[in-house]
């Protein structure tokens, strides 16, 4: 059977390993360096939370390095808010850089205190409207012009997720709603998994 990683060092991992095992598909809790190793890893979420703690406790892990390179090496990824400022290639409000493999800028809190959390129902391109919920979102500001970076859906003119080969990535928390269509996209276009 096919098995996803979720990252479960910090953050709001429980919610996608709930919506993976309702598709299908066997989920396993990433919470130390051993657990990379347990068994095969068709694909891995990094989902939202705090990503200074999160990339702070890759560290201390022992996991960043070997996540990286899995990641270069074309590993299927999904970060969600603060999975999404851990893959990209630079933060425009922050001097951090995490994994870094996604080439795209990031501003993280990017709504600022009072619009920090909210909830909208907006066009994802290759699945149509779906419920997106922010909190203390990160949007992207740019992405790179001559890599194979792919706009997927975008909200008052901020770009809130994208595509580039192995790695997808979102502002909003599609965990958090009942509408799995973002995991399932994950699933058949990036991780190529059959889901019976
Ligand atoms: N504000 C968080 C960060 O900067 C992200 C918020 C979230 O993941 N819900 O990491």
């Amino acid at each position: 059977q096919k098995r996803i990683g979720v990252l479960a060092v910090q953050g709001a991992f429980a919610e996608h390993i709930n919506i993976l095992n309702k598709l299908g598909v066997e989920a396993f809790e990433i919470r130390q360096k051993s657990d990379l190793y347990h068994g095969t890893m068709e694909g891995i979420i990094l989902p939202g939370g705090e990503s200074t703690v999160m990339g702070k406790l890759l560290r201390e892990l022992e996991m960043f390095e070997d996540l990286k390179t899995a990641i270069e090496d074309g590993l299927p990824v999904l970060g969600t808010c603060a999975g999404l400022i851990l893959l990209a290639k630079s933060i425009s409000n922050d001097k951090s850089r995490y994994f870094g493999t996604m080439d795209i800028k990031v501003k993280r809190n990017a709504y600022g205190r009072q619009l920090g959390s909210f909830h909208t129902i907006s066009e994802f391109k290759g699945i149509g409207d779906i419920p997106m919920t922010f909190i203390r979102a990160p949007y992207i500001e740019e992405v790179a012009k001559d890599q194979d970076v792919k706009i997927l859906a975008e909200i008052d003119g901020h770009i809130v997720a994208a595509r580039q080969r192995n790695m997808l990535v979102t502002s909003f928390h599609p965990e958090l709603t009942s509408d799995y269509r973002v995991h399932q996209y994950f699933l058949e276009k990036v991780s190529s998994l059959s889901l019976l």
